[in-house]
């Protein structure tokens, strides 16, 4: 008698609820990139998911949510998966066609902004290679009086990014394709210069890993050991900075000797180097002066 269980019965138990559809997750993927899939699916914020764990799931929410636990358990970023990626204080559009903005990358920002230290200046910001626009929207955002300059060479990421300053109202960002300056006119002047370029050397075994695997090549690799882009930017930097302009570029953990070198061959001055979240040296600062 007691063994008998009513198909009602059996319907109601094997029902999905946040709590079983996560605790399948979590045996697959990290607790946090599955909570942030069924939040996408769910369209629910974090603290919804733990206060409503007996909450039932639809068999369309538990299938959508499945394919993008079994997507993520084969490396495709999270960010890819809901399209979107927190940033600073924004959330940004993210495709295939751009980087996922870092958490280490806010710290460009950060230095960027505080070295705007008057509101309502009209200042001239340029970042190069923008994917996403994350670091060129946000500048933007809280220095509304600011122009800013953000170049790409991929139409694609220019489109995502388009979309992010449209989205954001980030209406004091002009975005145009071309490669680092060349779309410049020869005599336009920044006050400030900001780059996240790909840094990472063409052949380094972490490409072929987790995430990277994923993310365009364009926005994450580059020539001479990873430094051709970081040369580039910076040796022609001075011929677009106003005097006692300032160059801010992001590098990799083992670049930053080097960076300060080639923005002391280039004639900065003030130069720099700031340690990220982790304590890794990350951004490499100087200015200009003529
Ligand atoms: N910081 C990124 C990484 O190594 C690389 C980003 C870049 O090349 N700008 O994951």
């Amino acid at each position: 008698m007691e063994k008998h269980v009513s198909h009602q019965e059996k319907v109601g138990s094997y029902m999905d609820t946040l709590a079983r559809v996560l605790s399948w997750a979590y045996r697959k993927i990290d607790a946090i990139d599955a909570r942030m899939l069924l939040q996408h699916v769910l369209q629910v914020n974090h603290a919804y998911l733990i206060t409503h764990p007996e909450e039932p799931v639809s068999a369309l929410q538990a299938g959508a949510f499945s394919t993008l636990v079994l997507r993520r358990e084969s490396g495709t970023p999270v960010a890819y998966l809901t399209g979107e990626r927190a940033f600073y204080d924004q959330t940004f559009k993210v495709t295939p066609a751009v980087l996922v903005p870092r958490p280490e990358t806010e710290l460009l920002v950060d230095l960027a902004l505080e070295t705007m230290t008057e509101k309502d200046r009209p200042y001239r910001v340029l970042d190069l290679g923008t994917g996403s626009g994350a670091i060129a929207i946000v500048i933007a955002k809280h220095r509304p009086q600011a122009n800013v300059v953000a170049v790409d060479l991929s139409n694609d990421a220019l489109s995502v990014a388009q979309w992010n300053a449209s989205n954001l109202g980030a209406n004091n960002v002009r975005l145009i394709q071309g490669s680092w300056y060349e779309p410049l006119g020869a005599d336009e002047k920044f006050d400030l210069i900001v780059s996240n370029p790909p840094y990472v050397a063409e052949h380094d075994p972490h490409l072929q890993q987790g995430d990277l695997r994923f993310e365009p090549s364009i926005a994450l690799s580059t020539g001479e050991n990873g430094l051709a882009c970081l040369r580039h930017i910076i040796a022609e930097a001075p011929a677009y900075l106003v005097d006692g302009g300032r160059l801010l570029v992001e590098h990799g953990y083992d670049q930053s000797a080097i960076c300060q070198r080639l923005m002391e061959r280039a004639e900065f001055e003030d130069i720099k180097v700031h340690k990220d979240l982790v304590g890794i040296e990350r951004v490499c600062n100087g200015r200009y002066f003529m």
